[in-house]
């Protein structure tokens, strides 16, 4: 029986999906984890501690297990274990992706150099250190335009401007989030933000499977609501994309250069592009799949799900066919409407009820302190649907969403000061 080693780090919600995939396939699992298993123990096999985010450290540790157990696949499951993931494929002597490349798309400034040196379109963009002046970086640059850390993720830190004022306010706020997370003493990547030009236009997201540098589109998301800043939270998915045949294979083509530009030949892709009248603008490209627990809405005409391909794929064991259901498919990450504590989710019933609904799945736990963006990186939970067409799914998520409501307990400084706030999800947007 083949044997999978995959990373996980504790705060992933990925882990469920990838070792149902592996429990199905019949492939024997060894995790590799800091610490704190968050899933259920019968489904691993073997656990293996490793610093996954030393990919040195790391590859000796899987070096040395390997001698015992055979490993013919590594998976990161994540942003946080890619890089690792390559970097133990390439000490095992097990195809990976280059671990540069996996670690360019992995900093926003390295993979925008190599996209524009290689004629794919991406917006403006200026490297700043952290203790630039903010004033004088802020009359620098041309409005509106993006500010951004380099190796953050799920739009944390990422906020528009759209004069010099916001712009100066904005560093300033993403430079405190990096000190606070600790990440400038150790991260190279935290130490430098990034200025782009804001691209306008509809956004999609791609998922995709790359196999010795070709391409195949899994899924191709429309994101309806529109994303203008000053913060961008993700919240509807929906596939197959409203966009004309034309402007996909537009984005297929752009997404394809991208990771040859980047280096990258094999495995999952997630990436993000903007599309207005000049064409297809490459947002990002990350080497993993689709995050949180949206790949619970894809399903293939082979009836495998997205990780069952993925696991197949590592270990070289022949895909079937790659097309996705017929079915249309939506997402939406919950988001969260504003900081406190949470106490109460109540609807999910009603929500649950909505033609089209397949789960309401609220992953924050009563007592949980909510941080939105641009500091915050979860959600409040996650709504799954499916339908006849894009139309009824998008309509679908919508209404279960406007049927929740969300109790938080606003945390005031002066204690015996905190108010309970109940809103209808829908209706604060920030
Ligand atoms: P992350 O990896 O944290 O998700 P991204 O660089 O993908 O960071 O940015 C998050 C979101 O911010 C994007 O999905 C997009 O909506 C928006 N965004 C980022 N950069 C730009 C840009 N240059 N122009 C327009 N929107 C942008």
């Amino acid at each position: 029986m083949p044997r999978v080693l995959l990373l996980l780090p504790s705060t992933t919600y990925r882990g469920e999906a990838f070792l149902e995939a592996a429990g199905r396939l019949n492939v024997q699992v060894t995790v590799g984890s800091e610490s704190g298993l968050t899933f259920p123990v019968h489904s691993v096999d073997a656990y293996l501690p490793l610093e996954l985010r030393q990919p040195e450290s790391a590859s000796r540790t899987a070096l040395e297990y390997a001698k015992r157990h055979r490993i013919d696949a590594v998976i990161g499951v994540d942003d946080a274990t890619v890089v690792t993931a390559a970097a133990i494929g390439a000490a095992l002597g097990l195809p990976h992706n280059p671990i540069a490349s996996v670690s360019a798309a992995h900093n926003k400034f390295r993979m925008r150099e190599l996209l524009c040196r290689h004629g794919v379109p991406v917006p403006r963009y200026t490297l700043f250190p952290l203790e630039a002046d903010p004033a004088s970086v802020a009359e620098s640059v041309r409005y509106p335009c993006v500010v951004k850390p380099l190796a953050l993720s799920a739009s944390c830190g990422v906020i528009r401007a759209n004069d010099p004022t916001e712009c100066a306010a904005a560093l300033c706020r993403v430079a405190g989030l990096l000190r606070r997370l600790g990440l400038t003493a150790t991260d190279e990547g935290a130490r430098h933000l990034l200025v782009e030009e804001f691209i306008p236009g509809a956004e999609l997201a791609v998922e995709g499977l790359l196999t010795d540098g070709a391409l195949t589109i899994l899924a191709l998301f429309d994101k309806p609501d529109p994303l203008e800043g000053p913060f961008f939270e993700e919240t509807i998915y929906v596939t197959p994309s409203r966009q004309p045949a034309v402007v996909q294979t537009a984005i297929t083509a752009c997404v394809q250069r991208a990771t040859a530009a980047l280096g990258l030949h094999e495995g999952p892709v997630h990436a993000e592009v903007r599309v207005n009248e000049s064409g297809v603008w490459v947002i990002e490209v990350a080497a993993r799949s689709i995050g949180g627990r949206c790949s619970r809405i894809l399903r293939f005409a082979s009836g495998l799900s997205l990780e069952e391909l993925l696991v197949r794929h590592a270990l070289r064991l022949g895909l079937p066919s790659l097309e996705r259901e017929r079915q249309a498919a939506g997402v939406m990450m919950v988001p969260i409407p504003s900081a406190g504590v949470l106490r109460e989710v109540r609807g999910q019933e009603e929500a649950l009820a909505v033609p089209g609904i397949e789960e309401v799945n609220i992953t924050a736990e009563p007592g949980q302190e909510l941080v939105p963006l641009p500091e915050g990186t979860r959600y409040l939970g996650f709504l799954l649907a499916r339908g006849d067409s894009p139309e009824s799914v998008e309509a679908a998520l919508r209404e279960a969403h406007r049927r929740l409501q969300v109790e938080i307990e606003e945390v005031s400084p002066a204690p015996g000061l905190n108010r309970t706030r109940s809103s209808q999800a829908q209706v604060i947007r920030f």
